[in-house]
């Protein structure tokens, strides 16, 4: 006997309770993303391996060690999308729209792949919702943005979260900090991780994301960006908080916050939550102004977050979910009856009413059990000749009618006796 096959590590099946939370989540995104006037975009979900390893960047963890990568039959290098930023922007300078009035505004709902250690809010294929708005520079984007998700996590009921906010300035500023960081960091390099030791030459802001005490603690004292950011760059971020202000969101400037994607350029931020340990950011996102220029499309700006639904999921409380609507159950009696009872059940779907087939031809007694389970309005007992029961579960009353006066009598919801 061979062993049952599993799913792959670090993936889940989504399914019962889970699937209509999803569901739930999925409704409030569609719902809040339309009303501020996101469109849904689904891209593949691979893409050339280049395009995320000059996104995302060369030194980044994702493109390091997090990418699912094959070569094709054609020799072509692939990636699951471990992203969807990058996507988008390959997508919006592929289709021209930067044709359409700007900025265009998208959002999605999809899967990506990041080959980590799996643990609580964190797998190798996870959910995420997203939006991107592409094609202006100004802060009310950021700012427009932020309020959305923010919106969004209160609407699917995640209490406690924290705003954080920064700005990551141009890649110029950047460059100049880099070097007075990567001065600090060698001064210091005692007294920060291994793996922070290893790679702060190469690229010394990852050092803000690392996780254990030491390093915090002596990032702690390093130079930070935020205070070296230029006139336009200062002004900028000012002006994303000064509109958060506006309309009262509570946030923490963070001047560790370095988010860990490379082409992030001023505004970065996270929404965080106690509930989730660990893995404490629920979602997040920044600006991205060099990132089209980068897949070798005009200087466009842009800005967008992603918010884990997995995570999304672990730290809201009760999400409201509502049952299917049951309308009619067609209770089968006798094999003979199929036919019929399919036909009924076919007939009142296109009639616009929840319908459910008895498909495991149990025996009658079984099929009203299952029918009053589902939480049915009525049961039709249908044999293979007229006329048919039909019974409302609420009151128990039953009447005899023809098969052709079931569907007319449950839309009109008239009494049966
Ligand atoms: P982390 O620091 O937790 O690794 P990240 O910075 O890599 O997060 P982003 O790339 O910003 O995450 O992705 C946005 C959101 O997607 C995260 O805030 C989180 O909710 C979710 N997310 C990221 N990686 C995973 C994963 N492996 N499993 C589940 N959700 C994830
Ligand atoms: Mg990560």
């Amino acid at each position: 006997l061979s062993a049952a096959i599993q799913a792959p590590r670090g993936t889940l099946d989504v399914l019962g309770e889970d699937a209509a939370r999803r569901e739930a989540v999925e409704a409030h995104a569609r719902r809040i993303l339309s009303a501020a006037g996101y469109h849904r975009i689904e891209t593949p979900a691979f893409e050339s391996t280049e395009l995320f390893s000059r996104t995302v960047g060369e030194t980044s963890d994702i493109v390091q060690k997090e990418m699912y990568t094959f070569t094709d039959a054609g020799g072509r290098s692939l990636t699951l999308r471990p992203e969807g930023t990058a996507p988008t922007c390959r997508a919006y300078l592929e289709h021209g729209m930067h044709k359409l009035p700007q900025p265009v505004k998208l959002w999605y709902v999809s899967t990506f792949f990041r080959a980590e250690a799996p643990q609580k809010g964190r797998y190798r294929q996870f959910w995420q919702v997203g939006a991107e708005c592409i094609g202006s520079g100004q802060p009310e984007v950021d700012a427009e943005l932020i309020v959305v998700l923010a919106e969004l996590l209160q609407a699917v009921g995640i209490r406690d979260t924290e705003l954080h906010l920064s700005s990551l300035g141009t890649p110029e500023t950047r460059a100049e900090y880099r070097e007075e960081l990567i001065a600090f960091l060698r001064a210091h390099a005692d007294e920060v991780s291994d793996e922070v030791r290893a790679r702060f030459e190469q690229n010394p802001l990852r050092a803000f994301d690392a996780k254990d005490s030491a390093t915090i603690q002596t990032m702690q004292h390093a130079p930070k960006l935020i205070e070296r950011l230029t006139g336009e760059d200062a002004e900028h971020f000012a002006s994303v908080q000064g509109l958060l202000d506006e309309v009262g969101l509570a946030y923490t400037v963070d001047p560790t916050l370095v988010r860990g994607l490379d082409y992030y350029t001023r505004t970065v931020f996270e929404f965080k939550s106690q509930a989730l340990g660990a893995q404490s950011t629920v979602g997040a996102g920044g600006r991205y102004d060099g990132l089209i220029a980068q897949i070798g499309g005009p200087d466009t700006p842009g800005c967008g977050w992603a918010s884990g639904v997995e995570r999304m999921l672990l730290s809201s409380g009760e999400i409201p979910v509502a049952a299917p609507v049951v309308d009619l159950y067609v209770a089968v009696a006798g094999d003979r009856a199929v036919p019929r009872a399919f036909r009924l059940a076919c007939d009142a779907r296109r009639a616009g009413l929840g319908v459910q087939l008895e498909l495991s031809r149990r025996a009658l007694r079984r099929q009203l059990t299952q029918a009053d389970r589902l939480g049915a309005r009525y049961v039709a007992i249908v044999g293979d000749s007229d006329p048919a029961a039909l019974r409302e579960m609420a009151s128990g009353e039953q009447a005899e009618l023809e098969l052709a006066g079931v569907i007319p009598t449950i839309l009109r919801g008239s009494r049966l006796t």
